[in-house]
C-alpha cells in the first residue's frame, strides 16, 4: 500500500514515500540553502526516520558541516542531480529532511515558517507566516 506522500527526482530513479503530516515545514533563506538548492531559498520538512521509506533507486549523499558545526548527509539522484533529502542530521536526530520541490504533490505541504531571513534577498516577499532571523529555537 502506497504511504499518503510520495515523492521522486527529477528523472523517477530515486522514488520514496512516508505517512505522517509534517510539523516542522520550514522556507529557509540560509546561504547554504541557496547553493545547494540554486535559487533563493528551500523549502523543506522533517519526517520521522522510521516513517520515511524509500521505494526505488539509491541516493547518493554528500556529507556536509553546517555553519552550525552540525554535519549532515545531503541526498541527491546520482543520474540528475536533484537533491531529494538531508539525513544524519546532527541537530535533529531522528528526523529526515525533505525537500517539497521533491514531492510528487508539493501542494499538500505550505511553509509554516521561514527562518534566516537575515539572507533573504531584498527582492523577495516575506510570507504571512513567523518569521526567524536565523534557526527557530
Ligand atoms: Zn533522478
Ligand atoms: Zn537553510
Amino acid at each position: 500500500m502506497t504511504k499518503k506522500y510520495t515523492g521522486r527526482c527529477a528523472c523517477g530513479a530515486v522514488t520514496f514515500e512516508f505517512d505522517k503530516d509534517p510539523d516542522f515545514v520550514a522556507s529557509c533563506h540560509c546561504l547554504d540553502c541557496k547553493k545547494a538548492s540554486g535559487g533563493e531559498m528551500a523549502t523543506f520538512f522533517g519526517v520521522p526516520q522510521e516513517d520515511f521509506t524509500l521505494i526505488s533507486g539509491k541516493p547518493k549523499s554528500h556529507h556536509y558541516i553546517a555553519a552550525s558545526g552540525k554535519g549532515l548527509d545531503r541526498n541527491f539522484c546520482p543520474e540528475c542531480g536533484a537533491r531529494l533529502f538531508t539525513s544524519n542530521l546532527e541537530s535533529f536526530p531522528g528526523l529526515v529532511f525533505v525537500t517539497l520541490g521533491s514531492l510528487d504533490r508539493p501542494d499538500l505541504i505550505a511553509p509554516k515558517l521561514e527562518m534566516f531571513i537575515k539572507r533573504r534577498l531584498k527582492w523577495a516577499k516575506p510570507l504571512d507566516l513567523p518569521q526567524f532571523e536565523g534557526m527557530p529555537s
